[in-house]
């Protein structure tokens, strides 16, 4: 057979690109009954079959069809880190040669998952590390489900995964399709079987996409406000100038009304000097007024080459004190793998960046002189 000839073989189809509502469309196209999916998918996630000659009901034919033309491909866990909290982050290979990090979090009663869900990031938020990487691409579903079946496999039996956090690298509505797809096979009970309160998608605010979750899919929220203003959040988060914070609030009200959890939780990173004052607490309660909110302070974790440091302990105390005497459920995330660089937004992998952006942002620098 020449080259030619084999590369015109069509690609075999990854069956973790599909959720059950994927899969029963795809076995009825072979002219399978729809129960085939739910088979299917007890094989992949929770027995962790991935051989076809193992899935003993299915009929002989079908495993031949399948053997033939299909693929159970997750990428592939390339490096481990493990801190000294029991933190562990994972480099996962894609096959075209990109990485992206995976976070795993144990506590006493359940274990995150923090998952990824692009190469990189196209938003630039000012802080955060990921940005300073660049963009690639979206991950596939089967690359964001990979993620949760490599750690389940890595972690074995006796260490379930509770809790998904959609936290890691990129912004996952920008991923929307992939990434909803993805969440669905997490809480399918033929899937993971999360509960919808245990499954997180967090976001810095696309708008249109989040009124489309709302219709779609049923999880729970976080929201990247970090600012109680516009004229901050422009700087800090910048798509807040495309979907500024009135539109913000009123998508997160709609939400919190059918969301999980009847409330959004807000991510706030605390920057020393920056968005730290008692005015600006005092701002964040106003903002809040009207939404059901709950607040996550993050102590910002500094990365190479970021401009900012974290506010003092005391700070953040006294920041915490005037929302909690506002009323509004307050806590200060407890920094998690910072001695591995695990912690938020210092996941960086290896992106082989599309958007140029390290070029502009050298560009800038030689035009300030440094
Ligand atoms: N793009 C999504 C998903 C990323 S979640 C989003 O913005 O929500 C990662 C969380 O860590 C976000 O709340 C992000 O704002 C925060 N983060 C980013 N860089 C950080 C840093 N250096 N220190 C602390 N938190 C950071």
């Amino acid at each position: 057979m020449n080259s030619a000839t084999a590369s015109a073989k069509p690609a075999l189809i990854n069956l973790l690109d599909f959720d059950r509502k994927g899969l029963q469309a795809f076995f009825v196209g072979l002219g399978e009954k729809p129960f085939r999916a739910t088979q299917l998918l007890k094989w992949i996630y929770q027995e962790g079959v991935t051989d076809f000659d193992q899935m003993t009901n299915l009929s002989k034919s079908l495993r031949g069809y399948l053997i033939e033309n299909c693929r159970i491909a997750p990428p592939e866990i390339v490096a481990e880190q493990l801190a000294s909290d029991g933190t562990c982050k994972w480099a996962v290979q894609m096959h075209c040669g990109n990485r992206v990090e995976t976070v795993y979090i144990p506590e006493e009663r359940r274990a995150t998952l923090c998952v990824s869900s692009q190469v990189g990031c196209a938003l630039a938020c000012s802080f955060c590390s990921t940005a300073q990487q660049g963009f690639n691409r979206n991950l596939s579903v089967g690359e964001i489900i990979g993620q949760l079946y490599l750690a389940q496999q890595r972690l074995g039996a006796e260490r379930r995964i509770t809790n998904v956090v959609m936290m890691g690298m990129g912004e996952p509505l920008l991923n929307f399709d992939n990434v909803v797809t993805a969440m669905n096979l997490m809480m399918d009970d033929f899937g993971y079987g999360l509960s919808k309160r245990r499954v997180t998608i967090s976001t810095s605010g696309v708008v249109p996409a989040m009124n489309r979750l709302n219709e779609v899919c049923d999880v729970s929220m976080a929201v990247s406000l970090h600012a109680p203003s516009d004229e901050l959040r422009n700087e800090l988060v910048p798509i807040n100038v495309k979907y500024p914070l009135k539109e913000l609030m009123e998508a997160c009200r709609e939400y919190a009304k059918t969301g999980p959890r009847k409330h959004i939780t807000f991510e706030y990173v605390m920057l020393d000097g920056i968005n730290d004052s008692i005015q600006d607490a005092n701002a964040l309660v106003k903002l809040l007024k009207n939404v059901p909110s709950k607040v996550n302070l993050i102590p910002f974790n500094p990365f190479p080459q970021s401009r900012y440091r974290c506010s003092s302990a005391a700070n953040i105390l006294k920041f915490r004190d005037v929302l909690h005497n506002a009323g509004i459920v307050t806590t200060i995330r407890r920094t998690r793998g910072e001695d591995i660089d695990a912690a938020c937004g210092q996941l960086v992998g290896q992106v082989k960046d599309k958007s140029r952006r390290h070029l502009k942002l050298q560009s800038v620098g030689a035009l300030h002189g440094v």
